[in-house]
Order: structure tokens, then sequence, then C-alpha cells
């Protein structure tokens, strides 16, 4: 599931200081020194309210007519380009899972918070751009908000709150052929349940992450068959699962999948001493 980020280093606003001083020369040169001021200004809103699509607002005079030239900086950036070296450092991250989904492997996209297509002025902003994997690209698309919702994607960047355990698993016996559900945590409130919610069934993750979880409960029966021969009690070996994967987020879909166990005496009994079916011990 999502985790946080720490924020890019490159600053949001030099860099339109930049790109526009290497259009001067150009035939773009008039019209990039003409909107300088609002396009930093447009982008220093985005970095007071955190990209929420409720608070940053469009940009109507830039979206019909000069929307190609934003979208090539993005697209077409030179060898050497201010904005070029910024996407290459966004590319260049050490990322093992999707901060969106925690899909687990390198995700080999950016995703643009508030898309291009709606919002051109920041295809190169550097705080709206993150390493996203295609399926979440897929589901998200342009995206931002709904007439109740004020935003639909956690902001990795921006919302703090995700360093916490944002979701949990909840496991419904049969406890050898098990389904789950996602439930929010308790803690979180107001906008932040709505904007949880929001992302969780907007990148459709419950149905996503189905095979994942079928997959950890038959590890975890196997694992049961075997401990049952062994020193350590169940309950002390499924913590260990747990601590193992609390990096690099609290979120990560195994930590959230062993926590849930723990937190399921009923299914911790189970293990235990129920029956486990035969084709495991
Ligand atoms: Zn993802």
């Amino acid at each position: 599931m999502v985790m946080r980020l720490a924020r890019p280093q490159h600053c949001c606003i030099t860099l339109v200081e930049n790109v526009v001083q290497e259009r001067q020369g150009g035939v773009n040169a008039g019209y990039f020194n003409g909107i300088e001021v609002e396009w930093k200004a447009r982008t220093q809103v985005y970095l007071d309210n955190g990209g929420s699509p409720e608070h940053v607002p469009l940009w109507p005079a830039i979206s019909t007519e000069k929307k190609k030239s934003f979208k090539t900086l993005y697209t077409h950036p030179k060898e050497g380009s201010s904005q070029g070296v910024v996407l290459k450092d966004l590319n260049d991250h050490e990322l093992n899972l999707c901060p969106a989904c925690g899909e687990f492997g390198k995700p080999n996209t950016l995703d643009h918070y508030l898309p291009k297509g709606k919002y051109p002025h920041f295809s190169i902003t550097p705080v709206n751009l993150f390493p996203m994997c295609d399926s979440c690209q897929k589901e998200k698309l342009e995206k931002t908000n709904t007439l109740q919702e004020a935003r639909l994607f956690l902001h990795p960047y921006f919302d703090d709150f995700v360093e916490r355990q944002i979701i949990h698993v909840v496991i419904e016996p049969p406890y050898d052929t098990p389904t789950f559900r996602l439930e929010l945590s308790d803690w979180l409130i107001g906008e932040q349940r709505s904007v949880v919610q929001a992302h969780v069934r907007e990148l459709a993750i419950e149905r996503r992450f189905a095979t994942f979880f079928k997959a950890e409960s038959i590890r975890i029966l196997k694992h049961a068959a075997k401990i049952r021969n062994g020193k350590m009690t169940i309950e002390q070996s499924v913590e260990l699962f747990r601590s193992l994967h609390e990096d690099p987020s609290l979120n990560s879909w195994q930590h959230l999948y062993y926590r849930a166990v723990l937190e399921n005496p009923e299914m911790l009994e189970y293990l235990a001493t129920g029956d486990l079916p035969d084709k495991i011990a």
C-alpha cells in the first residue's frame, strides 16, 4: 500500500526561472517571458496546498493555445536542460515498490499527481512527479477529484500521515481458504479518511491484491505445518515475519497481512491447533 517519499531536492520555482531563461533566443522566448510571473505564482499555490485539486486552479489561458509547449518540456527534454536533469534524477530512484499501491518491483514510469492534460504547467514541476507502477497509471488516468471528494489520491510528498499504518486487512474464516477485506485505520479523520477511501477504490487496490493475499495464506499454512514440529510458537514466528516487513513502509502488503494475522486470535489458534489442509501438511 502507500508509502511516503522525501520531496525532490530541486526547487520548483527555480526550475521555472531556469526553463524560461533557457528559452531566450528561441521562438517561444516572448511567450515564456510573458507568463513567467504567473507560472511561478501558480507553482507556489501548488506547494502551499500540497497539490490538492480543490485548491489548485486550472489555467485556462494555457490549456488551449500553449498546452503542447508545456507538455513537450516533459516529453522531449533537451540533453542537459534544467528539466531534463530533474526528470533524470526522478527516474534514477532506488524504490523497489510502487509508492501508490505497494506493488513489488521497480515502478518504471513517473506519474503526474495533477495530470499534465489538465494542468500542463505542472508537467515538469518536481513535486508533481513521482514513480508509479503501470497498473496504477492505468487506473488513475486523468482523475483528480469529484463533486463530493476534494481529491481522489494520496500524495506521497505531502501526506505525512501515510507514515502510519492507514489500512487494516481483515481475514475471515474458514482459515484454510480465507477471504479478505480492507478497513481504514480508526485514527484517520475527516479528509484523511475520504482520500484514503478514494485512493483504495480508484486504484482498484482490493481487487488487484486479492492474488497476493491468497498466495500469502498458502505460505502461512505451510509455515504453520513446519512450526508445529519446531520450538517457536506460531505467534512468535508470525511476529518475526511482521517485524521483517515493517520496512520500508508500515503499509507494505506483507506488513499489513502479518499484522492482520497477529490481531486475529481465532486464526492464530487455528494455525497452532486446527486441521491444516492435507496438501499443505
Ligand atoms: Zn502501483
